[in-house]
């Protein structure tokens, strides 16, 4: 292999993506002193945070420990006003660190990445946008995102409508006026559940068009007062220990003990605090058995079910909004305020689309086996082509021929829940088997952290070149095919498996061995003598180990 020296590459590192990931990543880059740019498709940073702008879209995962937590500065200078920031105020957050940090001329917008191809001669990569634009980089940083290509729902006719239809996942900048509108939203995952209660008030009528039912239970969200930012500042450094070392990524108290240690009655007392934790903590403050004992599981559901029936009036309602087929946290929760709550709004309808299908969508409105309803607009909450999407669709090719779109064909294989055999010096961190069951930008920001340790290394010692050997994917798959059927995320027919994409192999999509697996593997592998053969120089010859 003949590699091209560092000056005839456009820049040492390449990000795709100015999201929450691809930021620490360009910021990690040029802290160590790399060129380094970044080319963002949307015409703004934010990632998710830019195009998820629809009503009531925020954080459910506390705001200073979804935010960054690499600089005792920013951390102090960035004063979050809510708990559960919304998206305006995240993404002024993400604009701020941006200039901060002096990023912005470093990032190129409306630049869409259609093309990643690597040239095994001189050891580049060559990144082509829609534009037509060429970079040439030695190292790709792909912060493309896993929840970034929005799904539309295989249903007739959704072009035939002539009023209004939006993709939470695309939401327009214009803001959309509601009010006094006839509006139905489809999906009722975190997306529709946060949209529902924040637009009830203003239309004419919403109706939720409901598939599956969710354990949705409420945010709990309150206003950081000067007190708690003040106790936030001045633990600082154990707040960075925990969010960079426990499982979940959160701050939240763990129970200390199982089910079985408490009476029926205490348990009950347990539940009603757990009712009124906040975001996750239903699931990362709850018994420790809560997951794995099925008994306790149900005796929790029965909980959840009897405040769904004291909140939603309506029994037949309530009944519907209640979940019989999965248990809770087999499936990734929603936590919002007033969900339940809107059902009782006499301009608020619930279509179980599991009794009434959809049979299509036409010029004025839906039809379902029960009947037409007109509508001024109808928003799709139905998710995105998780995981994978965005990467498959980049036209990645990789060494020998490799075509990431026909190579994942059959579901992703990779390294770390970011590499790849036969793609050197190409990670995408956030992508398929990335996030583990917790907070995502923690685990995002171990594999950002790990892939800048390793294009260090690879300077320092003169390696052209960093690519898993398949020796080392096949362990990490392994690790991934052998835990998944343990992961508490067990709703096969999910977006965590691709289910919601028709024709997507059945694959989990997130890493069930979690952080501790991922620190056990990774640190497997950069302990060893050149990365256990993941790393080639000038002179050397590339092999699939
Ligand atoms: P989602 O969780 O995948 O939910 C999609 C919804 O659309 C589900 O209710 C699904 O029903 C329904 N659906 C899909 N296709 C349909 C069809 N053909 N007909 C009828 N219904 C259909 O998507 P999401 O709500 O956008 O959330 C995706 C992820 O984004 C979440 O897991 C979370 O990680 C993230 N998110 C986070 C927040 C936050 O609070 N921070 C907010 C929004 C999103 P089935 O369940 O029956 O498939």
């Amino acid at each position: 292999m003949t590699v091209k020296s560092d000056n005839e590459v456009d820049v040492d590192v390449l990000v795709i993506g100015a999201g929450v990931v691809g930021i620490y990543a360009l910021y990690r880059a040029i802290d160590a002193g790399f060129t380094a740019r970044t080319l963002e498709a949307g015409d703004g940073v934010g990632g998710v945070w830019y195009w998820n702008r629809y009503p009531e879209a925020r954080f459910d995962s506390e705001s200073y420990t979804y935010g960054y937590i690499f600089s005792k500065e920013l951390f102090r200078e960035w004063r979050w006003r809510e708990e559960f920031a919304t998206q305006p105020e995240i993404e002024d957050y993400l604009n701020f660190v941006v200039d901060r940090f002096d990023l912005r001329k470093n990032i190129s917008t409306g630049q869409r990445v259609v093309s990643a191809v690597y040239d095994e001669t001189d050891a580049i990569w060559v990144v082509t946008t829609e534009a037509g634009e060429t970079t040439r980089a030695r190292w790709v940083i792909s912060a493309t995102g896993g929840l970034s290509v929005p799904h539309l729902p295989e249903i007739e006719g959704l072009d035939d409508f002539q009023g209004e239809g939006h993709h939470t996942g695309a939401w327009p900048h214009t803001p959309i006026d509601f009010t006094g509108k006839r509006v139905a939203i489809i999906g009722n995952g975190p997306s529709g559940a946060q949209l529902l209660p924040a637009i009830v008030d203003v239309v004419e009528s919403v109706d939720l068009y409901q598939r599956t039912p969710t354990w949705t239970t409420p945010l709990n969200n309150a206003p950081i007062t000067s007190e708690r930012y003040e106790w936030l500042h001045d633990n600082f450094e154990d707040i960075v220990t925990v969010l960079s070392t426990s499982p979940s990524g959160f701050l939240h108290e763990p129970a200390g003990k199982f089910s079985t240690e408490d009476s029926a009655e205490a348990r009950q007392e347990f539940y009603e605090k757990i009712w009124t934790s906040p975001g996750f903590a239903k699931l990362t403050s709850n018994y420790y058995d809560m997951t794995t004992n099925r008994d306790v599981n149900l005796e929790f559901c029965e909980f959840l079910a009897k405040k769904i029936r004291s909140i939603v009036k309506d029994p037949v309602t309530a009944d519907r909004l209640i979940p019989k087929d999965h248990l809770f946290g087999a499936k990734r929760p929603p936590f919002v305020t007033n969900y339940f709550e809107s059902f009782n709004k006499p301009n608020a309808g619930l279509i179980a689309l599991k009794e009434t299908p959809i049979v299509r969508v036409d010029a004025t409105g839906i039809e379902t086996t029960e009947g037409h309803r007109d509508y001024d607009i109808i928003v799709y909450a139905t998710g995105f082509d998780f995981g994978t999407g965005a990467l498959t669709r980049m036209g990645v090719k990789g060494r020998e021929g490799l075509d990431l779109s026909i190579d994942w064909a059959d579901g992703p294989s990779d390294f770390g829940g970011f590499s790849a055999n036969r793609l050197p010096n190409f990670f995408f961190p956030g992508g398929p088997h990335g996030a583990g069951g917790g907070n995502y930008p923690r685990y995002s920001q171990d594999q950002v952290d790990w892939i800048l340790d390793t294009i260090i290394y690879a300077r320092e010692q003169g390696y052209h070149s960093f690519e898993p050997t398949a020796a080392q994917e096949a362990i990490w798959m392994s690790m991934i095919e052998t835990l998944a059927p343990l992961s508490i995320f067990s709703v096969e027919h999910s977006h965590y498996y691709g289910a919601n994409v028709e024709g997507k192999p059945r694959k989990f999509l997130l890493n069930p061995g979690g952080r501790g697996k991922l620190h056990e593997i990774l640190d497997g592998v950069s302990s060893t003598e050149n990365y256990g053969g993941a790393f080639t120089s000038a002179h050397e010859t590339v092999a699939a180990g």
